[in-house]
């Protein structure tokens, strides 16, 4: 290891959200998107973060390794990891020396080598997929979805396995036409292990006006079961894999 520094916003022992079985989560700070929706505004900025040891991380996993069982391990999501793809590596070689288990909660847009490299050794890619119509893409989140595609082509010709995210938000990333355009443009891939489609929730909220932050999504409701369903059906008409979380 070479002394890197890991910005950690906060950490989350026997998670179960973030990919299979019991796993520490490691949120780390700093975000390059705005999603409206976002539960963790307080990790988009890069301030407020605790320069943390490479070591000190490798400790906390193998302290917690009896519980991750066959299926578990450690969780890396945020604000979005990739931004500290190159302190992440020797982080990730570490961890994979010690038999270790690793997901990587991204939203896909940073393409560089250090990132190919961290999703290398990454053993399933949690893929946010924001919104397909990139016009709706850029309204939620500020930013285009052209690089979240490519990665997530990169990650099908690579042989990497991948779940494909997407939060549905009513009258935000609900539309049927885009849903529809979603699933076709995957329909093909090989390496999608699974879809998961995370219902809107406004459990961040609070922490927007904590943070002094307009909220978005004023009034937006949460989704009715019919509404989740809805979506649902037209992701298992393309995928064997579809769950709701
Ligand atoms: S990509 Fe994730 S962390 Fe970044 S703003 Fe969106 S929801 Fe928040």
């Amino acid at each position: 290891m070479d002394g890197s520094m890991i910005k950690v916003h906060s950490y989350e022992s026997m998670g179960t959200y973030d990919g299979p079985g019991l796993r520490l989560v490691v949120f780390l700070q700093g975000c390059n998107f705005r999603c409206a929706y976002c539960a963790n505004p307080d990790t988009i900025t890069c301030d407020g973060d605790k320069p943390t040891p490479v070591e000190e991380i490798v400790r906390m996993a193998v302290s917690e390794k009896p519980f991750f069982g066959k299926k578990g391990g450690v969780t890396f999501s945020g604000g979005e990891p990739t931004m500290q793809a190159r302190q992440l590596i020797p982080l990730f070689e570490a961890l994979k020396s010690e038999g270790i288990h690793i997901c990587v909660d991204t939203n896909g847009s940073i393409v560089n080598d250090d990132v190919r490299k961290l999703l290398s050794m990454t053993d399933i890619v949690l893929l946010d997929v924001k919104e397909f119509n990139d016009k709706r893409h850029k309204e939620l989140t500020e930013r285009s979805n052209s690089n979240t595609l490519a990665t997530a082509k990169w990650l099908e010709e690579n042989g990497k396995a991948f779940w494909l995210r997407y939060v549905l938000v009513p009258g935000i990333t609900s539309f049927r036409e885009d849903i529809e355009a979603l699933c076709a443009h995957f329909a093909s891939y090989k390496m999608i292990q699974r879809i998961e489609i995370l219902p809107y929730h406004t459990l961040g909220k609070h922490k927007y006006e904590h943070l002094g932050m307009p909220y978005r999504l004023e009034g937006v409701k949460e989704n009715t079961p019919e509404e989740i369903d809805e979506a649902a059906n037209i992701f298992r008409k393309y995928f064997d894999c579809v769950c709701v979380n």
